[in-house]
């Protein structure tokens, strides 16, 4: 049976999250109360803004209600702001995240000269064709802990982790045509 895959639909670009899923053979959902939560195998926190994510997941109950499920075997993928909303630790902010990846996300870090960027990814993991990734006032991981798997570097910048059923991007797969990423995370959710 197809995994089915919720995305996060508060804020960010929730319906290409949608398409690419389809792609990558899941059966996806868009969640707007913590209630749909209850079946999914996956959950996928959309790009956006994180401080204003993180304040509708607090106010609509998410931020209690996502680690609970995590916690009885639900995998979240978060791109970009959703990479911060998962990290336990965001450098210089105490901005509410849900704290399932253990590891520091540094916010708007490419720097202001470099707002939005594309480039081609070596990811061994995703097979040798080069991935098109897609950087938008991205953050990126500044260190991870035990346990998470670093997937993917811009130079030392490291813009593509998982540990357990959990994956973050900092950049936007959904963006492109390429669904390996979404094949990834969602093959790894028919694995219990
Ligand atoms: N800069 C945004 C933040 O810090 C993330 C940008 C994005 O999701 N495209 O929340």
């Amino acid at each position: 049976m197809a995994p089915r895959v919720g995305v996060l639909d508060l804020q960010g670009d929730v319906s290409e999250h949608v398409e690419a899923l389809q792609r990558a053979g899941a059966e996806a959902v868009r969640i707007k109360r913590v209630e749909q939560l209850a079946d999914l195998d996956g959950l996928v926190i959309p790009g956006g803004e994180s401080t204003a994510i993180g304040k509708l997941m607090t106010h609509y109950g998410f931020m209690e209600a996502i680690p609970r499920q995590a916690a009885r075997g639900m995998g979240v993928y978060g791109t970009c702001a959703g990479l911060i909303l998962v990290a336990t630790e965001v450098e210089g902010s105490d901005q509410p995240r849900l704290g399932l990846m253990d590891m520091v996300a540094k916010r708007n870090a490419f720097g202001r000269q470099v707002d939005s960027f594309e480039a081609d990814l070596d990811i061994p993991e995703l097979g040798p064709e080069p991935m098109p990734a897609v950087f938008i006032r991205a953050p990126y991981v500044g260190s991870v802990g035990k346990g998470v798997k670093v997937l993917a570097k811009v130079g030392e910048k490291i813009v593509m982790a998982a540990s357990g059923k959990h994956l973050v991007t900092a950049f936007h797969p959904e963006l492109t045509e390429d669904a390996r990423v979404h094949r990834y995370f969602v093959e790894r959710l028919r694995k219990s």
